[in-house]
């Protein structure tokens, strides 16, 4: 039976050791909470680290744990050292790239100790993972400590159903850029079929650096790549509303109600709940609060301040210094408010138990949650749903990624301290009326999209994208492999046209490193050795880079998109004569728009000019093309010419060449009962079209096409070509 396997760096139990052995505590993170019933009721493992070291366990404790966590838990843990939490955890992880996944540019490190600690431990989950991986199982890996392990699990298990769930903002391009390991981390994002992101905004931030740094354009949110389909989705996450919003009637937390009511004496209370982090904007809303009470003196006596920090990650440097900095703020603004019976700023370095967090939430005025960047702020989904009698009122920043759900509190910028200072003030004084219309709304949506409704929309999403890629694939693959290779088979004279670039290697390579492999020339050697097969390269290609990479094959090339013909012998031939004078005018057009498109740049071939924008930032690309189209074409009008638009380029060529004619020439007075035509871009088309009939025609990748067959990728090709020729894998 197929399972889920969930993989997170923490798993939902932490095991504490002390003199009485090993206590197994049960997380209630949001994690833990929404996969809790997916966990329990379907046939699922959860992997991820127990929450204690190697150094604190001996080999039969760990023999032991293991079983527990097995039989109790269903949980299967990865062992780690000090070392490891060291340079993983509290290293890349936490130094790296939290700070700038939160824009803290200048608390980033890049340090490559650090950085090969983070590849050896996602490592070292594969290899907990990999014996538990049987065909048919869904994964689903959470968060930034684990985002090269949906390539290392896709790789050695392709048909694996992968999701990646990232917990915190995916960053603009610009900061994301920064990272010196960022091609590794997008290709391993990469290795899943969906990705979920909180929002719309870390969604396009992500597609536009896949876009930037690995050339791979989207499509309504789906990527190809590696002839795959991947989905890039925003799934906010979502509360366990029903437990934050439930009435609590054990002694517990009557008693704890009570001692708010008293001590508070009819003071309005502002909550603040963070964990003790420089994302979370503490300082900044303690000098806002001060702010508060200088400007409107008349609150003083009259609200307090519930000040909750949970002591979190306080082995890192800045964390410890943060702590600092908050009590001496703290101790200075209570100094310079309070008064005998009256003390502004409560502040709790600890953490709350969620019972006693929910007696606090039903009883704050305003919830200040300020954070300078968050990629959700849960506490303040739990707020809302908590106030059931909708008269709590918060205030948010608009750089935390629950903003963008809930903007009909008070949303304010964190660094504005006027604007927090105004919030505040607005959210204390709101009309009742007007908090209840407002929570009514927040409530009714916070219920519908839970927790558990996000889970499922996640896990529902992930099996609707591998089912749409499976079949895409399948459908284009089986449909070439049989009924191509059963007519090859059955053939006794062949022609086989192929093009090169995005055909036989991959596209996304640089032009000048698409040279042939030595997988490749096995298979076209193979092809050629075959008596009853004619092959011809058909390339756009210059002659004399075909040449020094294929020219120790009895292959026909044409070169040039036709313009010249090589024989299997070796010599080249010119099959037209051109009239280039044209060229003068349509290059200095071109020249003129590569001046103004950094990054475009112009290439003459024998017969056309091409201008490609490939490097070019794609918002420019957007804006100009058009009118590079229109200058182009009222250029060309009056000679031989043509325009081609292809990925990235736009070729404008002698009409009177192109792929086809020259492959039609090796058709004309032969009789062959195969005819095979590969191509992968515009050029192609012409080929396509100029076959007979019975041709098999097939075209490499998505685009619009004559062909009458598609894989995905020049890796499916590969593998058609090894089918065709009996080449065994390497
Ligand atoms: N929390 C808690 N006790 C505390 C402080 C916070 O249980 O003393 C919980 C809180 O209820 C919330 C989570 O910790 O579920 C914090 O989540 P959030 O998204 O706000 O911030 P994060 O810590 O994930 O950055």
């Amino acid at each position: 039976m197929s399972k889920m396997i969930l993989i997170s760096n923490r798993l939902p139990v932490t095991i504490k050791k002390d003199s009485q052995g090993f206590e197994y505590e049960s997380s209630v993170g949001g994690l833990a909470t929404g996969l809790k019933s997916y966990h329990e009721h379907t046939n699922s493992i959860w992997v991820g680290w127990p929450g204690i070291t190697n150094e604190s366990l001996s080999s039969e404790e760990t023999i032991d744990i293991r079983q527990v966590l097995d039989k109790q838990f269903k949980c299967l843990p990865v062992f780690m050292s000090e070392l490891e939490i060291e340079e993983f955890y509290y290293g890349f992880c936490n130094k790296t790239i939290w700070p700038l996944f939160h824009y803290f540019t200048n608390k980033t490190e890049y340090d490559l100790d650090l950085w090969e600690a983070y590849v050896k431990v996602n490592k070292k989950f594969f290899d907990v993972v990999e014996p538990l991986i049987e065909n048919g199982d869904t994964i689903w890996i959470h968060d930034y400590q684990l985002m090269l392990l949906p390539q290392m699990i896709k790789e050695k298990h392709p048909n694996t159903k992968i999701g990646f769930f990232l917990h915190i903002p995916f960053p603009s391009y610009e900061i994301f850029r920064l990272l010196v390991w960022r091609d590794e981390i997008l290709q391993g994002l990469l290795g899943a079929d969906l990705i979920g992101f909180h929002t719309y905004e870390y969604v396009r931030h992500f597609l536009s650096s896949v876009r930037r740094l690995l050339g791979f354009d989207n499509n309504l949110n789906h990527i190809i790549y590696e002839d795959r389909n991947i989905h890039v989705d925003a799934f906010p996450m979502g509360i366990d509303h029903e437990r934050f919003a439930k009435e609590y009637d054990t002694p517990e937390f009557l008693t704890e109600v009570r001692q708010i009511k008293q001590n508070t004496r009819g003071e309005k209370i502002i909550l603040s709940v963070d964990r003790l982090d420089y994302t979370k904007g503490i300082p900044e809303k303690i000098r806002a609060f001060d702010e508060f009470l200088c400007k409107y003196p008349e609150y003083k006596g009259k609200v307090r301040f519930h000040l909750i920090v949970a002591p979190s990650r306080i082995e890192v440097d800045t964390y410890e210094n943060l702590k600092s900095e908050i009590d001496e703020l703290v101790s200075q603004i209570n100094g310079k408010h309070a008064t005998v019976s009256w003390m502004p700023i409560w502040f709790y370095f600890q953490s709350f138990s969620q019972e006693s967090l929910i007696a606090l939430y039903k009883h704050a005025d305003v919830l200040l949650a300020t954070p300078l960047r968050d990629g959700m702020n849960l506490v303040a989904k739990e707020y809302i749903a908590a106030r059931t009698d909708y008269k709590g009122m918060v205030v948010i920043s608009e750089t935390a990624g629950v903003a963008s759900e809930i903007g009909e509190v008070v949303v304010v910028n964190a660094n504005d301290c006027n604007a927090i200072v105004n919030g505040i003030k607005t959210a204390l004084e709101m009309p009742t009326e007007e908090k209840i219309a407002v929570n009514r709304i927040l409530n009714k949506r916070l219920k519908r999209y839970n927790v558990e409704f996000w889970a499922d929309q996640f896990i529902n999403s992930l099996s609707q994208t591998t089912e749409d890629s499976k079949q895409s694939a399948t459908k284009s693959i089986d449909r070439s492999l049989s009924v191509i290779t059963d007519a090859y088979k059955k053939a006794s004279k062949r022609m086989i046209f192929l093009d090169y670039d995005g055909t036989l290697v991959g596209f996304e390579s640089i032009p000048q490193q698409a040279k042939p492999d030595i997988e490749l020339k096995r298979l076209l050697f193979n092809l050629v050795e075959d008596p009853k097969n004619t092959v011809v390269i058909v390339s756009g290609r210059d002659r004399f880079t075909l040449e020094s990479w294929l020219g120790d094959l009895r292959l026909y090339m044409i070169a040039a998109h036709g313009l010249w013909r090589r024989e299997p012998d070796g010599e080249w031939v010119m099959t037209a004569t051109l009239d280039n004078s044209w060229k003068a005018n349509v290059e200095s057009m071109m020249q003129m728009y590569t001046d103004r498109m950094p990054g475009a740049l112009i290439e003459e071939k024998d017969y056309s000019l091409a201008f490609h924008y490939r490097q070019c930032e794609p918002d420019m690309v957007s804006m100009k093309l058009g009118e590079v189209r229109a200058a182009l074409e009222s250029l060309i009008q009056s000679n031989n010419l043509s325009i081609q638009e292809g990925n990235k380029v736009i070729e404008v060529k002698d009409s009177r060449v192109d792929k086809g004619q020259s492959a039609s020439a090796f058709l004309q007075n032969q009789k062959f009962d195969f005819i095979l035509a590969v191509g992968d871009d515009y050029t192609d088309e012409d080929l396509f079209m100029a076959m007979p009939s019975n041709a098999h025609t097939i075209k490499i990748g998505t685009a619009n096409t004559n062909a009458s067959f598609r894989l995905n990728s020049w890796k499916s090709m590969r593998s058609l070509l090894k089918e065709l020729t009996n080449t065994k894998e390497n």
